[in-house]
């Protein structure tokens, strides 16, 4: 079967992480609109259960003071209330639109252009967008988390009702689902096999990682049971893809991995230099918060 997630090297798919986040508010309808209207073809997009198993693109289990207003307009005090316990109508209350210029994180993306009255869209909503759209590639990243299972549903039931979301609107070839809790990706992989799937690793030292052999976060697999090699455990797997943090990746890992027919899609690579080296590398998908960047250092800007 053909890997439809491999690229020629050099040419890059370029996915819009949170629809654009350098743009304009992250996780909106309007990034998603502003990636087709740049001719950008695949996007990347958080998700994770409200109430009653309801799947809605968001990618903090709270709603983060980062970018949140409530009903009167008034930034939120301290993250929360979680996700989890919000219906879909409940969080139609709150506005996305705009970044905290008094935290942090705004200082993170000064040229993202506020835009009012944006709302947490939820998923069935962006599906039924992305089927007008033949040509997008869509990467749906699961937020779920292991160390943490009060923070939202069990890992289980993020993967059913999110493949039969996205079987239910016909869009099984093109979607790849990704997340760091690989409970999630395995329950995939019995539920929904002729989805694809991304693995997602981040193993930079002294930080926290989701590679811990025999952890939670891998589902309990290990490395020393592949050689010690992370590409050949997540190739075993039936992975169409991994996902490592771009700092982690070497030639050697991503040669590796492509012996093993697995594309290899570096995050979150933002600034030139990084962008370029990820393309002189070889990489089949850098994910980007400022695609547009990524187009033009690829000479292949819309115009
Ligand atoms: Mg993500």
């Amino acid at each position: 079967m053909t890997n439809i997630l491999r690229r020629q090297a050099g040419q890059p798919q370029i996915y819009g992480h949170r629809g654009a986040r350098g743009v304009l508010p992250e996780n909106t309808m309007a990034g998603f609109d502003y990636l087709h209207e740049i001719g950008v073809t695949a996007v990347e997009l958080d998700v994770q259960n409200a109430k009653g198993r309801v799947p809605v693109i968001l990618h903090d289990p709270l709603l983060p003071m980062a970018h949140t207003r409530d009903a009167q307009g008034n930034w939120l005090p301290a993250p929360g209330p979680k996700v989890i316990d919000l219906s879909v109508d409940a969080l139609r209350h709150y506005d996305i639109g705009r970044l905290n210029g008094a935290t942090d994180y705004a200082s993170r993306y000064p040229q993202q252009r506020p835009l009012d009255g944006a709302r947490i869209p939820t998923l069935a909503e962006f599906l039924d967008w992305a089927q007008a759209d033949a040509g997008l590639l869509i990467n749906i990243e699961i937020k779920s988390h292991a160390h943490q299972p009060d923070l939202g549903d069990p890992p289980e039931f993020l993967a059913e009702d999110v493949a039969q979301l996205v079987q239910q609107f016909g869009l099984s070839a093109r979607v790849v689902i990704s997340s760091f809790d690989w409970r999630v990706l395995s329950a995939l992989r019995r539920l929904a096999p002729d989805i694809a799937r991304a693995y997602l690793s981040f193993e930079q030292q002294g930080q926290e990682t989701n590679i811990v052999d025999g952890g939670a976060l891998m589902d309990g697999l290990d490395r020393a049971d592949f050689g010690g090699s992370l590409p050949a455990l997540i190739a075993a797997q039936g992975a169409k893809a991994w996902c490592p943090y771009f700092r982690d990746l070497t030639p050697a890992r991503l040669a590796e991995a492509h012996a093993l027919d697995l594309a290899v899609n570096a995050w979150t690579v933002n600034n030139d230099d990084d962008i370029r080296s990820m393309i002189a590398m070889g990489v089949d998908g850098i994910i980007t918060d400022y695609p547009a960047r990524v187009q033009q250092l690829l000479g292949a800007a819309v115009a």
